[in-house]
């Protein structure tokens, strides 16, 4: 029988309804084996994360302020669920310790883990499987760091014991038994180390949308989702802005070439969308797969006569951000010129300084900032070796009256970057998904 893992995160979990729906999304597919959980998450836009009180108390504790209400809004809430699901399960023990636990001076992490802890043998009873705890198989080092071997090598061997398990998300065991948490939304990150441990077919991961959409919704009118994306062009995508799963999350099943399938609780007829190994065939030739954009960028744009014989020149202006620890995102060069793309965060109000220890270093004839661009970036396998898509996407932005500041394509091919002045953004994203999408 294959193996599927699922990650229901805090929205699918809020209440007795969300988990009704969970239930019946896992025994509808009897290879849906190994569950991970997220806390319980906002019941509407107002509410609170069980995770977020959590937090609350140990500000409290930490603080030798009372928590018994926060905390109250905790036991209730657990509390519903169990007696909405009619459940035969009695949590007390475990608040009741997590509750002195936190009054005795328990960390945050601990604090912030609790919301899985507890909410794990909820979904173990609903679902009538083992309960894991993943302090049991997710270990991190004195720093925090997850330990991805010895993580990968506990997991598979502990769950190899049993048939189908829940496993409560977001955290681990640091090297004295202490609990460690990912960083928030970690519940992605158990996942997929559970997937990876487990070798399953597919990494599902359960959310309240219906997949990732090829565009920013603000700022194009109901984009059309993404049916199926590659861990590489999703690396492009995430990096300029668009929110997918948690960056790490994407490392152990990519590492084990395991798809990963972003699936929506609420609409669980809609296929989502699928992650795949980069290795993957293309559907759709001369097709993009998304678009993304991030804005706040300065452009450090340099001219000098015959730059393109002086040797060191590129590296000394590196240099120069290297030593004010500046990184730099791309690099567009002509035959005398060079200009260098960096993050206004990353300059952080020393561009003046660097101006001069670039004067002083490279002598260019001409040094001139140009702040205030955005970067956009049409991803898409479909895109490589396909003669006119570059021409497509410079016309669009053409005939919309923006001005292209910048090109950069990457050597895959899979990416086409352009820099234009902030005010142009959004019409230049428009213009760009209307010419490969509408
Ligand atoms: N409950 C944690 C958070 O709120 C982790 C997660 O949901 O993935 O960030």
């Amino acid at each position: 029988m294959g193996v599927k893992v699922c990650k229901f995160g805090g929205t699918s979990l809020a209440d007795t309804n969300q988990i009704a729906k969970v239930k019946a999304i896992v025994e509808a597919d009897d290879e849906r084996r190994y569950i991970v959980a997220s806390a319980p998450g906002k019941r509407d836009p107002k509410d609170q994360k069980i995770t977020d009180l959590f937090y609350l108390c140990h500000e409290h504790a930490r603080n030798d302020l009372p928590f018994d209400e926060v905390f109250a809004l905790i036991e209730q809430r657990y509390n519903q669920i169990i007696t909405d699901l009619g459940i035969d399960l009695d949590l007390s023990p475990q608040l009741a310790k997590t509750k002195a636990d936190l009054a005795g001076g328990a960390s945050k992490e601990y604090a912030a883990s609790r919301g899985e802890f507890l909410n794990g043998p909820i979904i173990a009873a609903v679902l009538g499987y083992a309960f894991i705890d993943a302090a049991e198989i997710v270990q991190f080092d004195k720093h925090g760091r997850l330990l991805r071997d010895q993580t990968h090598e506990a997991t598979r061997a502990r769950l190899a014991e049993v048939d189908r398990a829940v496993i409560p998300g977001f955290y681990g065991s640091g090297p004295d038994g202490e609990i460690r948490t990912f960083s928030r939304g970690g519940s992605d990150i158990t996942g997929a180390i559970v997937a990876a441990g487990v070798n399953a077919d597919v990494y599902e991961n359960w959310t309240d949308v219906s997949g990732l959409l090829m565009a920013d919704p603000r700022v194009i009118d109901r984009p059309k989702p993404i049916d199926s994306v590659t861990y590489k062009e999703l690396r492009e995508l995430a990096y300029m802005g668009a929110s997918v799963l948690h960056d790490e999350a994407i490392f152990p099943v990519r590492q084990a070439s395991i798809p990963v399938n972003i699936r929506n609780t609420n609409l669980p007829d809609d296929p989502g969308t699928m992650i795949l190994p980069d290795a993957a065939p293309i559907a759709h030739q001369g097709t993009i797969t998304g678009i993304a954009g991030r804005k706040d960028f300065t452009v450090i744009a340099l001219s000098k006569a015959l730059m393109n014989a002086e040797v060191g020149f590129g590296r000394r202006v590196l240099g120069v951000l290297e030593a004010n620890g500046v990184s730099f995102e791309h690099m567009p060069s002509g035959i005398d010129t060079m200009s260098v793309v960096v993050e206004d965060d990353q300059l952080n109000g020393n561009e003046e300084k660097i101006i001069e220890a670039i004067k002083a270093e490279c002598e260019p004839d001409t040094i001139d900032l140009y702040p205030d661009m955005a970067l956009i970036a049409t991803v898409g396998r479909g895109m490589a070796r396909t003669p006119g898509m570059a021409a497509k996407l410079f016309n669009a932005l053409g005939a919309a009256g923006v001005n292209i500041r910048m090109i950069d394509q990457g050597s895959s091919e899979i990416n086409i970057i352009v820099g234009v002045n902030m005010h142009e953004f959004e019409t230049a994203m428009r213009a760009i998904y209307d010419a490969f999408v509408n």
